[in-house]
């Protein structure tokens, strides 16, 4: 199946269908429309919100498809897919966001192309990243991230550990802190997972008297972006709903999550 000239495997058609732009148009038409109600369940402008498609293991060549069915930012969770990924599509123009944990020695690939960053979590990242930005002449969007969980399989700064971070900020130039990331505990329970998102509200609620730029919560997730938004997400990143579901279980992005969590 040919489809502007892009040849579709079989496997391709198996996961994303024989017109992947049309598929791609009726998920996200369907998550506009359970953004639009969760806003309006809790009063908030549907334009406070934004959503940040997620489309990791999702391959350059279908995000052609997604570019066509109206998507403009990409968000990776690992760097050495974004990287290829960016580089097979840099005539598109597209945004491209780092949602995943970085490793301190892959900071020189996030700082070449990357606006936005979700997982700034330690000091020597921050350090890194700012002289790597300064040599490339860039600058990044960055979110500190919060474990709210308390699981050891999640990263980012321990709850406790965010004011004192939020206060070293100003010696980093090239980042431009936007706001807290979190991801909730992977449950199906949503009265555990609320009380994740509750947390970084109250977190941000903190951390905007010592630096009123992070005043944003990236937070929720196909599973539970709605409750996100109820408890105040600025940002949802939203892989699945829109890009059907993942071959790779999550314990391959989150090492020791249980994979029937
Ligand atoms: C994969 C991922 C998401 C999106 O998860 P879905 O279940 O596909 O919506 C959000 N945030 C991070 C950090 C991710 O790695």
């Amino acid at each position: 199946m040919d489809h502007e000239g892009i040849r579709l495997s079989v496997a391709d058609t198996e996961r994303f269908g024989r017109n992947p732009v049309s598929r791609f148009r009726a998920n996200l038409a369907s998550v506009e429309e359970r953004i639009d109600s969760a806003c309006a369940r809790v009063g908030r402008d549907r334009g406070s919100v934004r959503l940040l498609p997620v489309t990791k293991t999702v391959p350059a060549h279908i995000l052609r498809f997604a570019y066509e069915a109206g998507i403009r930012s990409f968000a990776e969770n690992k760097i050495q897919e974004a990287t290829a990924k960016h580089d097979a599509l840099a005539e598109l123009g597209v945004d491209w966001s780092i949602v995943g944990h970085l490793q301190t020695n892959k900071v020189k690939y996030l700082a070449r192309f990357a606006c936005e960053f979700h997982a700034l979590d330690s000091l020597r990242l921050a350090d890194l990243l700012n002289n790597r930005l300064e040599r490339e002449d860039r600058f990044l969007d960055v979110y500190v991230q919060v474990n709210t969980s308390g699981e050891e399989s999640k990263f980012g700064l321990h709850p406790d550990a965010l004011i004192p971070f939020v206060d070293t900020l100003g010696q980093f130039p090239r980042l431009k802190p936007r706001g807290l990331m979190t991801l909730a505990l992977f449950s199906a329970d949503m009265a555990k997972v609320r009380p994740c998102f509750a947390m970084l509200r109250r977190l941000r609620d903190e951390a905007v008297k010592r630096n009123a730029a992070l005043s944003e919560l990236s937070m929720g997730m196909s599973g539970d972006f709605e409750e996100a938004i109820e408890e105040g997400a600025d940002v949802v990143r939203v892989g699945q709903a829109i890009f059907g579901k993942r071959p790779t279980p999550d314990s391959h992005y989150w090492p020791g999550l249980a994979e029937t969590a």
